[in-house]
């Protein structure tokens, strides 16, 4: 079977899908890897070390589609470049494996399967413990996570760690953390170990001990509801629920210095959680970083894919390629979750989509010319 890695497309993308270190190991496997010439350019990845590697260059793109079974690549084809449409470059009996996000590019993936594509989905793998290794969401998010208190360090430019010298004392940075799935956890653990002191909320009760953990406080909303579905989800949540949270930011905000929001649920748009008159209430030279943005953003003043300054000197990032800007890494993780799919994929030398595989399943959005998305829904386990 011949993988083909062509180069990310999409504005910011740096990332390649594998990395040389993992095609090597899929080149021992038995795989045939084609790359396009520049694919992993922006992830310290140059043509030589995927020469060295044993993958076969081409210049170009069309290349890779034409002599490649299976098209490995992060973000889901494009299909407005005007220099010639990704979507356009698939052919009968090829698979692709990508971020997908099958609810919102419904055209592209009619227009993959009527083409004959079977397309899997990384967003798509259940968040269950057999499928962590290929869990590229939770790879990435963690990343995100950690980013998001670097860049916040970086807008608030003064140390998180408390201090008494000679010259006076310096009190810790206070950092407020709104959604404790993965990002949110990794942020806790970040921004701790800078020395801030970190408090921390999620509308599901069973993430308190997490957070904990990690070195952070729980701060509790004064109402006695629980928002977790049956699969550990956020479900959405009553509006004097979403009342009781807004007191609470009302009052984290002005004594928090930094705060990171990722509040997410699947499949919507993330919530307003931080309105206007709560980002007033913070002191000047203070840091939102809003996580969400991508799906909306949880600040009212959020302006995805940009960092803006409101009147009272507060700086709110709303930027969405953390994960991009640190392309080396970002594709190492990545590219493990890709390997640990393959080698799922890999029936004894043959590459086959089995969909009586319960992970495979849930990841397939189309195949033999049929919509399979959305999967039949999955019992807890
Ligand atoms: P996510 O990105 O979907 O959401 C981030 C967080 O925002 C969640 O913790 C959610 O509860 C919270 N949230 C939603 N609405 C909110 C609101 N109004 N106010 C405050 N917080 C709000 O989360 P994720 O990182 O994808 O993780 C989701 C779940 O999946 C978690 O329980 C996580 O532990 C679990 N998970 C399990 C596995 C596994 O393999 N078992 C792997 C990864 C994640």
């Amino acid at each position: 079977c011949v993988l083909g890695i062509p180069k990310e497309v999409t504005k910011d993308e740096r990332m390649v899908s594998i990395t040389p270190q993992t095609a090597l190991a899929l080149r021992k496997k038995g795989f045939g890897i084609v790359v396009q010439s520049g694919a992993g350019a922006l992830s310290a990845a140059p043509d030589s070390e995927y020469e060295k590697a044993l993958c076969h260059i081409v210049p170009d793109v069309r290349d890779v589609y034409k002599n490649a079974q299976v098209i490995c690549k992060v973000q889901p084809p494009d299909r407005t470049l005007p220099e010639g449409a990704e979507a356009s470059l698939f052919r009968s009996g090829q698979t692709l494996i990508s971020f997908f996000y099958p609810a919102k590019n419904s055209a592209l993936l009619a227009e993959l399967n009527k083409k004959g594509v079977t397309v899997l989905a990384m967003d798509m793998v259940p968040r269950i413990t057999r499928a962590q290794k290929l869990d590229a969401l939770s790879s990435l998010s963690n990343l995100a996570g950690y980013r998001a208190v670097i860049e916040a360090s970086h807008a608030f430019g003064r140390v998180f760690t408390g201090q008494i010298t000679a010259a006076g004392k310096m009190p810790p940075a206070t950092v407020f953390i709104i959604g404790c799935g993965v990002a949110g956890l990794a942020a806790i653990g970040t921004a701790k170990n800078l020395g801030a002191v970190v408090r921390a909320f999620d509308t599901r009760r069973s993430v308190k001990d997490q957070i904990v953990s990690m070195g952070g406080e729980f701060v509790p909303v004064d109402i006695d509801e629980d928002a977790e579905d049956a699969n550990g989800y956020a479900k959405p949540i009553s509006a004097a629920f979403i009342e009781a949270e807004m007191r609470l930011f009302e009052r984290m905000c002005p004594q928090s210095d930094i705060v990171i929001t990722t509040a997410a649920i699947p499949g919507r748009r993330a919530p307003i959680l931080i309105k206007e008159n709560m980002v007033r209430s913070m002191r000047p030279g203070s840091v939102v970083v809003d996580l969400a943005a991508g799906t909306g953003g949880n600040c009212e003043l959020t302006r995805p894919g940009e960092s803006i300054k409101s009147p009272n000197d507060v700086t709110i990032i709303g930027e969405t390629d953390f994960v991009s800007r640190m392309g080396p890494q970002a594709s190492q993780l990545y590219s493990q979750n890709m390997l640990n799919l393959l080698d799922m994929l890999n029936d004894h030398g043959k590459f086959v989509v089995n969909t009586k595989e319960q992970v495979v399943e849930q990841m397939t959005c189309c195949k033999d010319g049929t919509v399979t998305y959305p999967p039949p829904k999955m019992a807890v386990s």
